[in-house]
């Protein structure tokens, strides 16, 4: 019922040639692909490169960020209309790490989800603790705080508009993974929150797992009830790491 999503989030990692090599790598291997929905996010600048070289393929391009204003004096911001004109299917919203170096609030992050939504593509919302915060028991605490400050902005019937990734910010590029169990665990409690709103919305939204997926452990987290795919980071920068994660789903 959820068709699983394996999204790649490069990051500000590699060179316009990596960008093509990767790009039609995973296209090749992308076309034997039997179940799983594929999508890679390069860094804006390799997006015409993107939608060139997934021109004819089953992977979806999408975007790391996005601005929440149409047009304008913004320098250096993107807007969503220009994202949907290079054919980007999702746009990353709220990660951990927009949250932490650009200091991104609830708020804001709503407002990006609107933006994108308007121009007809899918937000991937990220929401996840600092080990901190999991250390002091606040994991369910932050995470719902998180969705109420975003569903405060936009309601619960943007949630069937959109994908949710949990990223354990203490799982991110340190090799340090939740366990199934773990992870099980939160994804089954945001979809319990969301289901307080709208049972059938909760029910169909697909709740990816981001924070250091490899090959290695892939299977076993996307074997999870609650865990709907996975928004992988280091491992989307290897065609085979990639599509061995992509096959696992
Ligand atoms: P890693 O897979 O490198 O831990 O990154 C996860 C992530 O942040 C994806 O958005």
């Amino acid at each position: 019922m959820r068709a699983p999503l394996i999204a790649g989030n490069w990051k500000m990692n590699g060179s316009k040639r990596d960008a093509r090599a990767l790009l039609g790598g995973v296209a090749a291997g992308a076309a034997s692909l039997q179940g799983a929905e594929v999508a890679v996010c390069p860094p804006f600048p390799y997006l015409a490169l993107g939608e060139a070289e997934l021109a004819d393929s089953v992977v979806c391009l999408g975007a790391q960020d996005v601005s929440t204003e149409s047009a304008g004096a913004y320098t250096g911001e993107v807007a969503a209309a220009m994202l949907a004109e290079f054919g980007c299917r999702y746009v990353i919203c709220g990660h951990s790490e927009r949250r932490d170096y650009h200091a991104e609030s609830d708020t804001l992050i709503a407002r990006k989800l609107q933006a994108v939504i308007a121009n007809g593509m899918r937000p991937i919302l990220c929401v996840g603790e600092t080990l901190e915060q999991r250390e002091r028991g606040e994991t369910e605490a932050v995470i719902g705080a998180q969705l109420d400050g975003v569903l405060g902005v936009v309601g619960i019937e943007t949630f069937a508009d959109l994908e949710l990734a949990y990223e354990p910010v203490w799982a991110i590029g340190t090799g340090k993974t939740a366990t199934p169990a773990q992870a099980q665990q939160v994804h089954a409690f945001v979809r319990a929150k969301l289901g307080v709103s709208d049972r059938r919305i909760a029910q169909g939204v697909r709740i990816l797992y981001g924070g250091s997926m490899k090959p290695g452990n892939a299977a076993e987290l996307l074997a999870q009830p609650d865990i709907d795919g996975g928004l992988i980071g280091g491992a989307s920068l290897d065609v085979d790491d990639f599509l061995a994660i992509c096959r696992a789903a």
